[in-house]
């Protein structure tokens, strides 16, 4: 029996087909929002809680990650918008993108075969929930921030470590293959780094539930979602007058990447600038500048104190 019902009396008979579930489940639940209808209508058909959580998990990474790729492969052919390419010279060719898609699928399959069979056993063990129904919205998005914020930090130390020697020529590097990325470049990366660099998006909730004991898998779902939203567009080129960063300062989105991949050095954050900025990290010529312009009045001042 499914554990998407926590109460152990909501027994219901087998569905042949997932309509039937979810015809089931809305006709005996109606309390239920119709979010947690399908979602529960997915367990109750699967009647394989471990299968129906990998697969959730492996259809959840493809559908977003390639279905978020698509606007910006269809945007990179459609000429009006290259005046918010960020490097308009380098619009990615066809050949460039089925490339690096072809390595992100092959990759993509291999990494996570086994999480598939492994991810509702670990959530188990670690207490995350799949009952309906869900969280309150305010419980959610308080969590969601954080683990922005906590995998944000992770990836700025991580990221800074993989530019260093033997980490970028022997893993780092694959990544950097694209001087001018384009959306599908974001998972484009030796399998060492997918997994280190990842972990900062899988490990920090999982940290959380450890010492909290409350995380619900749908809100590990939305988070997962989020952050690859957030990792294709911030590999997508663009710079748009309604990008997210003109709204919110610290968000760091594409311009602050783009930067990354064009100069090699600097920018290692991924959602957020207040790392980048604080420890004097920014890439590109203009930060570059300042900071020389800063070196320069430091050492005029020691010269005026020696003096
Ligand atoms: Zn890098
Ligand atoms: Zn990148």
């Amino acid at each position: 029996m499914s554990q998407v019902f926590a109460n152990a009396t909501n027994i219901l008979p087998t569905s042949q087909s997932y309509s039937d579930a979810l015809s089931l489940i809305s006709s005996t639940n109606p309390q239920l929002n119709i979010v947690e209808q399908y979602w529960a209508a997915w367990y109750h058909y699967m009647q394989n809680d471990v299968l129906a959580t990998g697969l959730l998990f492996f259809l959840l990474h493809e559908f977003m990650y390639f279905g978020r790729c698509l606007p910006w492969y269809i945007i990179d052919k459609i000429p009006y918008f290259n005046k918010w390419k960020i490097q308009p010279t380098k619009i990615p060719s066809d050949k460039e993108q089925w490339e690096c898609f072809k390595s992100v699928i092959m990759s993509h399959f291999l990494v996570e075969a086994i999480p598939i069979w492994t991810f509702h056993p670990m959530c188990q063990k670690l207490g995350i929930s799949i009952s309906v129904p869900f969280p309150t919205l305010k419980t959610m998005v308080l969590q969601i921030s954080l683990f922005f914020f906590l995998e944000d930090m992770w990836h700025y130390w991580a990221h800074r470590l993989f530019h260093y020697g033997p980490f970028y020529k022997y893993i780092h590097k694959q990544h950097h293959r694209y001087a001018a990325p384009f959306g599908l470049t974001a998972e484009y990366a030796h399998p060492v780094e997918i997994m280190s660099l990842g972990a900062g998006t899988v490990c920090m909730p999982i940290l959380y539930v450890y010492f909290t004991k409350n995380l619900h898998l749908f809100t590990l779902c939305v988070w997962i979602t989020l952050r690859l939203f957030q990792a294709v567009d911030s590999h997508s080129g663009y710079e748009f007058p309604w990008s997210l960063h003109h709204f919110i300062p610290f968000w760091a989105g594409a311009e602050h990447h783009d930067l990354h991949h064009h100069y090699f050095i600097g920018n290692y954050a991924s959602s957020f600038r207040w790392w980048d900025f604080s420890l004097d990290t920014e890439a590109g010529p203009e930060a570059k500048a300042e900071r020389e312009e800063r070196m320069r009045l430091k050492a005029e001042q020691k010269a005026k104190k020696a003096n």
